[in-house]
């Protein structure tokens, strides 16, 4: 995944902006241009949102996981205490 600068060159993920902006406009995100700040912001949204969607796949297996292995009567049986709590 690559992210990008606001004016189009390739940067590293935890960088907003590329080395030659920061020259140009300073690395204090305050005293960028608007175009810049938008831009960036637009970047970051898209990266946050690539990110989120990549952590969310594993997760999702494995909650999928245990609701096809274990039935809830099965569930019951084994811990009770935890299923209390849970529905509370
Ligand atoms: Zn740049």
């Amino acid at each position: 995944m690559i992210r990008h600068c606001a004016c189009g060159n390739p940067i590293r993920l935890r960088d907003s902006i590329c080395k030659k902006c920061r020259i140009e406009y300073g690395s204090d995100p305050s005293g960028w241009p608007e175009w810049v700040t938008y831009l960036v912001q637009q970047e970051q949204r898209e990266v946050d949102r690539k990110r989120l969607h990549d952590f969310d796949l594993p997760f999702i297996d494995e909650q999928m996981l245990p609701n096809t292995k274990i039935r809830p009567t099965e569930n019951f049986d084994k811990e009770p205490d935890e299923l209390v709590w849970e529905r509370q």
